[in-house]
């Protein structure tokens, strides 16, 4: 399995947590094995376990809580030594598979991993090990992101110039793609520069999609312009999109999609008013944790000029 070489480090933070994930709004299904777990649980505590889980599996919230969650913000399931359900126990970790080539990284959702990101100050590299995939169209990808990354990582250049970069070469790499040309990908840099679009467009189009809580919109109606305060923070953040998005282009082949994600990502949340901790977290909470939203993003890079390559590096001052 590969993953990001901070991935270790997360480790929940539990009571400490202002933003506990057994608090958010977020539907939590219980898999059909652990469903059966829960049914063997014995006495009142297993009692109450069976009553916090509805007709559809679904936990139900008391008070916007998990029923399970105790006062002092711990699960009771853990606190009475009962294996979780599959989300509980997996989040914040999130796993991609491609074929029998694994990989796995930690959600920018989790205000303790987003923390890790943000913080970490180095270059991130990838380690472990794992299998491999056999799709044609994956070795070129997985280069490509190579190269990707090294641009990210280039300090040398602005993280705005980095990332205009980035679109430029995923353009050109999707034109290769769409010739089914899956050779490796010879890039030629060109900075095609900003001419200072502002960001309304992301905006409106952001504020379309489904949310989770209601001040979420006036969040996004607060925005200010496209600012970068700290460089390797955005480096980090444009890492983790291309990391967790960019090889899904094996499954319906559009690298460009990835990278403009990747790029309107960045200019949500370095727009948004307020700390970039607070923004990146609300930001994946509310748009990329709802897999609808993503599809609607990627539809609207297909068929909306205002997301063209060149208008979105034209925001990217
Ligand atoms: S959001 Fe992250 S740190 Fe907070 S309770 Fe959930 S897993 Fe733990």
């Amino acid at each position: 399995m590969i993953t990001p070489d901070y991935y270790e480090k997360f480790c929940c933070i539990g009571s400490e947590c202002q933003h506990n994930c057994c608090m958010g709004e977020w539907d939590i299904e219980v898999d059909d094995e652990a469903r059966a777990r829960f049914n063997k649980i014995n006495g009142d505590f297993g009692e109450r376990v069976r009553a916090s889980v509805n007709d559809e599996n679904v936990f139900i919230r008391k008070n916007g809580k998990c029923p399970l969650l105790s006062s002092d913000g711990l699960c009771e399931m853990v606190l009475n030594g009962h294996k979780l359900c599959i989300i509980c126990d997996e989040y914040p970790r999130f796993t991609e598979f491609y074929g029998d080539y694994t990989e796995r990284g930690i959600s920018l959702s989790c205000e303790a991993a987003s923390k890790i990101i943000l913080d970490n100050d180095n270059k991130v590299t990838l380690t472990g090990e794992t299998g491999e995939c056999c799709e044609d169209i994956f070795n070129l990808l997985y280069g490509s992101r190579n190269d990707i990354f090294q641009i990210l990582q280039d300090r040398a250049m602005s993280v705005s110039s980095r990332i205009r970069l980035v679109l430029d070469y995923g353009e050109k790499l999707q034109e290769q793609i769409n010739n089914n040309d899956y050779s490796a990908f010879e890039y030629v840099p060109v900075d095609r520069l900003s001419n200072g679009k502002d960001n309304t467009s992301v905006f409106e189009f952001l504020s379309e999609l489904d949310y989770l809580s209601d001040d979420w919109c006036d969040i996004l109606r607060n925005h200010r312009e496209y600012v970068i305060n700290n460089e390797i923070q955005v480096e980090q953040l444009a890492v983790y999109f291309v990391y967790r998005y960019f090889l899904k282009a094996v499954f319906d082949c559009d690298a460009l999609s990835k990278l403009k994600l990747m790029a309107i990502s960045i200019i949500a949340i370095a727009s948004l008013k307020g700390d970039i901790y607070e923004n990146s977290r609300r930001y994946s909470v509310e748009v990329e944790h709802n897999e609808d939203n993503v599809e609607m993003i990627y539809d609207e890079f297909l068929f909306n000029e205002d997301f063209s390559t060149e208008n979105i590096i034209n925001m990217i001052k």
